[in-house]
């Protein structure tokens, strides 16, 4: 039986899109999240009302404060731009000559040191992230292999901050961990910026020694898009002035701090045990329905980082089900319904399913979808399977080809 989805909102088709279902995870270029029901209520209630802005930046602080367990929190236009701000806030204080100043930092602290293997990019590198403060990257170690006394000697004079990354971009190896580097960081007196954007834990990094700790509200809390910096008073300060400097390019507007605070609020609330539930219900019926198929290997795996939610990783021997993983991956994201898979390590012949961002249904759907893909692959006729280099070649020439 092919279960059939019943429109909920008719928005996507009305303007023209795609109604894609995302089992690929919280992505920018997917729209993030589904937001909360309180964050979208909020949202349209504050919209057309005035507010003196600060005094929400006050609550949201609060808020902040209240679920991370810091002193001050503020709420940034996405993660990326807190990495920048709370770079920029560690080399100009509450200076706010020097907060006009910035990009240049002439006279300023402006090195920033990071561990090679955390040198991500997350739709951007985060060493511009970084550089855009005004500062200079200072790696430490090598790709895979960093050690306590190269990070200790990297620190000096000119260093402003540390950048910390906790994700499954990193190497996952290897690494100093966070309360080492961090209290190597502290014993030079460097603040240690952590990026915990897709972290679900909003307490432990910062006990771990995390200074300012940067999350993306639009992630896991369901917030709309907005990025949440939380530490003491003194440095989140720093990083607020922020907003008669550098920060205003990257000004988050009112229905965004409103958003982020009814989503921080709903998430104090949230029956975490009943959504996870729900999550490995989805899970459990996909193994279900791929197990067995010829040339499949369905199994379910945990997070990297050990955030609370496991995905499914859907192993794919291209001889057997006469399909690669890419091309399944792109027969699934240009069919009907869309289906957006997690496909960052394709070429090694298999994709990953996240179970986190579905709307009641769909998760049948998208199980009758890949076996009808599979199921298309037995029977045809094989061509040369698709190469994979030439799949980043098109993706690369449909993004430069835009607005076409
Ligand atoms: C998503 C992500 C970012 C970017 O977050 P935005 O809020 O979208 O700017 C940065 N770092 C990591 C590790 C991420 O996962």
């Amino acid at each position: 039986m092919t279960a059939k989805l019943k429109p909920r909102s008719d928005v996507r088709t009305r303007m023209g899109l795609r109604p894609i279902i995302n089992v690929s995870g919280t992505m920018t270029h997917l729209g993030a999240s589904i937001v909360v029901p309180d964050a979208v209520r909020t949202v349209a209630e504050i919209l057309p009302e005035f507010v003196e802005i600060n005094d929400l930046h006050r609550k949201a602080s609060r808020a902040i404060a209240k679920l991370t367990g810091a002193e001050a929190g503020f709420v940034t236009a996405s993660a990326s731009a807190g990495i920048t701000l709370s770079v920029a806030g560690c080399m100009t204080g509450p200076d706010l000559a020097l907060i006009e100043q910035l990009p240049d930092a002439a006279g300023m602290k402006d090195e920033v040191v990071i561990q090679m293997g955390h040198m991500t990019q997350y739709g951007a590198p985060i060493e511009q992230a970084i550089r855009l403060a005004g500062a200079k990257v200072v790696p430490v170690g090598t790709v895979t292999d960093a050690r306590p006394y190269q990070l200790a000697h990297k620190l000096g004079e000119r260093t402003a901050a540390a950048v910390y990354v906790v994700s499954h971009h990193t190497v996952q190896y290897g690494m100093i961990p966070l309360a080492e580097f961090a209290s190597i960081c502290h014993e030079k007196g460097v603040p240690v910026v952590a990026d915990l954007a897709s972290e679900y834990d909003l307490k432990g990094f910062l006990a771990a020694g995390t200074d300012l700790a940067v999350y993306s509200a639009h992630k896991f809390l369901g917030a709309p898009t907005a990025g949440i910096v939380a530490g003491p008073k003194v440095l989140v300060r720093s990083v607020f002035l922020q907003n008669a400097g550098i920060g205003r390019g990257m000004k988050v507007g009112k229905e965004g701090i409103a958003g982020t605070i009814a989503a921080l609020e709903a998430w104090a609330v949230r029956d975490h045990a009943g959504v996870r539930k729900i999550e490995a219900g989805y899970l459990q019926l996909w193994v279900k329905r791929f197990q067995g198929l010829p040339g499949i290997e369905a199994r379910i795996i945990p997070d990297p980082t050990n955030n609370p939610l496991d995905r499914l990783m859907l192993k794919i021997d291209p001889e057997m089900a006469r399909i690669t993983a890419w091309e399944l991956a792109d027969a699934l994201a240009s069919g009907d319904p869309p289906v957006i898979v997690r496909d960052h390590e394709v070429e090694h012949g298999f994709f990953q399913m996240d179970p986190c961002n579905l709307h009641q249904g769909e998760a049948e759907i998208v199980a009758d979808r890949v076996v009808a893909e599979l199921k298309r692959a037995a029977t045809r006729n094989r061509a040369e399977p698709a190469s994979i280099v030439e799949r980043k070649k098109r993706r690369f020439q449909r993004l430069l080809a835009w607005p076409d």
